[in-house]
């Protein structure tokens, strides 16, 4: 296995910042994480998959372990489910275009998300109405102090909105190595999200089929969101935040068109793109950053941004989203 030093990791993370790894390599089977940590176990390490959920605020100091464990298996089948194991390092995308080609049901809302599958449980990934919470089935994770594979199940990953066990307790003491899922043979097509439904109603389409469904969110998602190809960004820069029902009701007193969505007993998911527009930030551009101009959620890298530009900018958002509505905004982004 080949440790390149001072690797250039511009092409390996969708902000597209030009930043470097003091060392930096592949794996592809487990035996080779082992080899890694036994030899750099005193510098920090990291694990990445796609980079589409990162951004760096400079060069990393240590050992970054780019992921490729491939492999996707069958593992058990009945009359109505599938289960599907497939290695962490799969591109997410290809991964949920095979379960699509299949007519399994149960991923077809979370297609073209970038990423792997193995990052997919990290932060449980959702998108129109589903969380791969949902057909989560187990996953496996090398624990790079004891060397062991130990399986995970739903309850384990304590998975919440854009959020699991290994973002907090757990965060850097696992290696994800494959993440299985549970489809399903007759697809019930989950159409409740609002943008989803409407799509559908304008094409004519009653019963969606899977593949139906995986092409309109597609559709939707290239319409929406910037292609990190042509502008570095990372998908939603901050988690949509949720308050008391009493805040919600303080704030729609103010302002009649803010939109909420019931979420507890006492609590309101309130859509930060909305509370970013209304501070006036949509479309805005600072230098070689800025908020995009379709989705006031996602920050972009123009060409040449620094990720200080981009904190900076996003805690310029924060505090005026603070001051208009006394909500502080939770970055999803893991900021390196
Ligand atoms: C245009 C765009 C749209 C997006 N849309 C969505 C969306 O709709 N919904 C959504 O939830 N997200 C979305 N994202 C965010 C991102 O695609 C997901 O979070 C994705 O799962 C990240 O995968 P990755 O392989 O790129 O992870 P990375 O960015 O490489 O890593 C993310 C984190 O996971 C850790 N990690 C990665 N792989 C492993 C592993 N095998 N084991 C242990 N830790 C690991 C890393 O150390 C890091 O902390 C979007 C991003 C972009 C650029």
């Amino acid at each position: 296995m080949r440790i390149i030093e001072d690797f250039q990791l511009k092409g390996q993370n969708t902000f597209g910042l030009d930043i470097k790894a003091k060392y930096y390599a592949e794996i592809s089977k487990i035996d080779e994480i082992k080899e890694l940590y036994s030899s750099y176990s005193s510098s920090p390490i990291m694990i990445l998959g796609g980079g589409s959920n990162i951004l760096f605020s400079k060069d990393y100091d240590g050992l970054m372990i780019k992921n490729l464990i491939k492999g996707i298996k069958k593992v058990y089948e009945n009359e109505d489910i599938v289960l599907i194991e497939a290695g962490a390092g799969e591109v997410w995308e290809d991964f949920v275009q095979y379960t699509v080609d299949n007519n399994w049901g149960g991923l077809e809302n979370l297609s073209l998300i970038p990423g792997t599958v193995g990052a997919s449980p990290i932060q449980n990934i959702g998108a129109y109405g589903t969380e791969i919470k949902d057909v989560f089935e187990e996953l496996k994770g090398y624990n790079l102090e004891t060397g062991e594979v130990s399986a995970f199940s739903l309850a384990q990953c304590r998975f919440g909105y854009r959020d699991s066990v290994f973002k907090r307790e757990l965060k850097g003491k696992f290696v994800v190595t494959s993440v299985t899922y549970r489809l399903c043979k007759n697809p019930q097509i989950d159409i409740k999200y609002e943008a989803l439904r409407s799509e559908l109603e304008k094409l004519g389409i009653e019963s969606p089929t899977v593949k139906q469904v995986s092409e309109i969110v597609c559709n939707i998602r290239r319409s929406k969101l910037p292609d990190p190809k042509i502008v570095g960004n990372a998908g939603s820069f901050f988690k949509n935040p949720e308050i008391s029902d009493s805040h919600y009701q303080k704030l729609l007193s103010l302002h009649n068109d803010i939109p909420g969505y019931k979420t507890g007993n006492n609590t309101i998911k309130v859509p930060a793109g909305w509370l970013i527009q209304k501070c006036g930030w949509r479309g805005k551009r600072l230098g070689n950053v800025g908020v995009y101009d379709k989705q006031a959620l996602v920050l972009v890298n123009y060409g040449g941004a620094d990720g200080n530009e981009i904190i900076k900018l996003s805690e310029n958002i924060k505090e005026s989203v603070k001051k208009e509505f006394d909500i502080w905004l939770e970055t999803e982004v893991n900021i390196v």
